[in-house]
């Protein structure tokens, strides 16, 4: 067998996003040892249970010591307390990235703590599920996606380089973007529609005059698949929002200007502008599945009578 990329990776954080790159890893040999930490002794019961790591660790220091590549795989808002338990314990040469949702907000928060020597490139692979914790990791999840990574000016370029074939091998294309641009064009494709889907879930739980109970029997009318997404993990959503506060404002309000039009197409009878909106919408989904970023089956595959 060939020789890993790395010879020990530590996962700060083994929930869906570390398991699933664990299991990425084993599967293209890109590791010789796997660590794992968390915080919280079931979360390593339960990743030990299914078995990904080859050590797990309740403290930072053994699992980051000798280290060649640090992934910081917390909710976001852990990141400020991980930095400066982190840093200290990194290898010269080691390669530290993340997989956060957001990207400025963690070169403000871990950028500080990185000893120099240490090649510091935030991450965001843009794969997931709504479902978290170490058992709802698997080997495919990041193939065919996307990973965005966002080195800060005068990064090493080898180690650039480096960081990106891991991504490849792990089954993603990679892309090169600033932090900021990346939490501008991420609030629009992912942060503001899980606002949605919370708020039109949330609306719905709080409706009167339709029972819950109907609201469910009849979900697959479209609800449903708004369901899905608001079933997402509440601290890593809310992490998200706070940390990347000045993008998804300004992306809710073009968002609320949009809606406020259609609501006057609506009253006024405004059939052509309904329609016109409609069918450049349909052009976008179809691009979506041209692009390989979607199931051109219908109701993304359901079967018929699923429902
Ligand atoms: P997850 O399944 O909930 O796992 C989070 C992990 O972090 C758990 O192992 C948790 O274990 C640990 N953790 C929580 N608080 C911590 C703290 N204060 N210090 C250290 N570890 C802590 O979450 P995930 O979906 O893998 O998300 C992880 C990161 O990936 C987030 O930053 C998220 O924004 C990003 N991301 C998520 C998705 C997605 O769709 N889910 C996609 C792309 C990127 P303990 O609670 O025991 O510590």
């Amino acid at each position: 067998m060939t020789k890993p990329m790395f010879d020990k990776v530590a996962l700060i954080g083994i929930g869906l996003i570390g398991s699933s790159m664990a299991h990425a890893m084993r599967r293209a040999n890109l590791a010789g040892h796997i660590a794992g930490y968390a915080k919280r002794p079931q979360t390593l019961a339960r990743a030990k249970a299914v078995g990904f790591a080859h050590s797990l660790h309740d403290d930072v220091k053994s699992a980051v010591e000798n280290a060649d590549l640090v992934v910081l795989a917390a909710p976001v808002g852990a990141f400020a307390e991980l930095g400066p338990l982190v840093g200290p314990h990194l290898k010269k040469g080691a390669i530290l990235t993340d997989v956060g949702s957001v990207k400025s907000a963690v070169v403000r928060d871990v950028g500080p703590h990185v000893p120099s020597g240490v090649h510091f490139i935030p991450g965001h692979p843009i794969a997931g599920t709504e479902q978290s914790g170490p058992e709802a990791g698997f080997a495919e999840l990041f193939d065919g996606r996307w990973c965005i990574l966002t080195p800060p000016p005068g990064t090493d370029e080898d180690a650039v380089a480096l960081l990106s074939d891991f991504w490849r091998k792990l089954g993603s294309d990679v892309e090169i973007m600033e932090p900021k641009h990346h939490d501008l064009v991420l609030a629009i494709t992912s942060h503001v529609p899980h606002l949605i889907a919370y708020n039109i879930v949330g609306t719905a739980a709080d409706l009167e005059a339709v029972t819950q109970s109907e609201v469910i029997k009849f979900s697959a009318g479209g609800f449903r698949d708004f369901t899905r997404i608001a079933a997402s993990d509440p601290t890593m959503w809310r992490d998200v929002f706070l940390n990347n506060r000045e993008a998804v404002l300004e992306m809710l309000g073009r968002f609320n200007e949009d809606l406020s039009a259609l609501a006057r197409a609506i009253r006024w009878g405004d059939g052509d502008a309904l329609h016109a909106l409609f069918t450049r919408t349909r052009a976008i989904r179809r691009s979506i599945i041209a692009a390989g970023q979607d199931t051109e089956a219908p109701d993304f595959g359901r079967k018929p009578n699923a429902e």
